[in-house]
């Protein structure tokens, strides 16, 4: 299993940055997880990094926010894309899948082999926001992948056991700020809008790393 960063708030020099998050994971197939904000940037990034649209069986969006959808219409290349997205999603955002594959997720699934929707999990403030993860079995255990983790690292953690031990976490973790979820993982990636990057890497410095888009890890 091959996860590469895409689209990160910071980028190794032949790429660029902004801020969103775009994620590519491979195992059978190429499954690519959010868009970041801008088309101009995936293309970019992806070009750089030698992946194209043709290549991408199947599309999840964490959750319904720009800096996740607004690269969309590179991956829409594809018109054969598989596209996984949640009920609660706006109807503008339905209406640009419209004429593609649409998968609804509705609970924990497998979508490719190995690799699962956390099926929506909602925010507990006020937001009523509903996003999914990516949970990836791997042989050591999950490595989960958040797009912002709205709602709550620590309650996506949660739902990731359900699949086993979680070895690593790596994604977008908003303003969580729970560490102690974090004991016994192996490997942490804070990348786009985690608040506590420095607050990790100084409570985990020997399994923090630094996020940036062009990131390649192998499970
Ligand atoms: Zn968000
Ligand atoms: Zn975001």
């Amino acid at each position: 299993m091959k996860i590469t960063i895409v689209v990160d708030n910071e980028a190794e020099n032949n790429l660029k940055k902004e801020w969103g998050f775009a994620c590519l994971v491979e195992n059978n197939e190429k499954v690519l997880f959010d868009t970041g904000a801008s088309k101009e940037v995936l293309a970019y990034n992806a070009e750089k990094l030698g992946v194209k649209p043709e290549s991408i069986s199947k599309l999840v969006i964490s959750h319904d926010h720009w800096d996740h959808t607004g690269g969309l219409g590179w991956a829409l290349q594809n018109r054969k894309l598989k596209v996984y997205i949640l009920e609660a999603f706006s109807p503008q955002l339905k209406q640009k899948l419209s004429g593609f594959e649409v998968i609804e997720v509705r609970e924990l699934t497998e979508i490719s082999k190995g690799i699962y929707s956390s099926g929506p999990i909602e925010s507990a403030d006020k937001y009523k926001l509903y996003e999914q993860a990516l949970l990836l079995k791997t042989a050591n255990g999950i490595v989960v992948v958040t797009g912002c983790a709205h709602p709550g690292l620590e309650r996506i953690i949660e739902k990731a056991k359900q699949l086993g031990k979680v070895r690593a976490v790596i994604g977008g973790f908003h303003g969580f700020d729970k560490l102690e979820a974090l004991c016994g993982i192996e490997l942490i990636v804070p990348c786009h809008c985690t608040v506590r990057k420095k607050e990790l890497a100084k409570a985990f410095p020997d399994k923090t790393l630094i996020c940036k888009a062009g990131l390649t890890l192998e499970f």
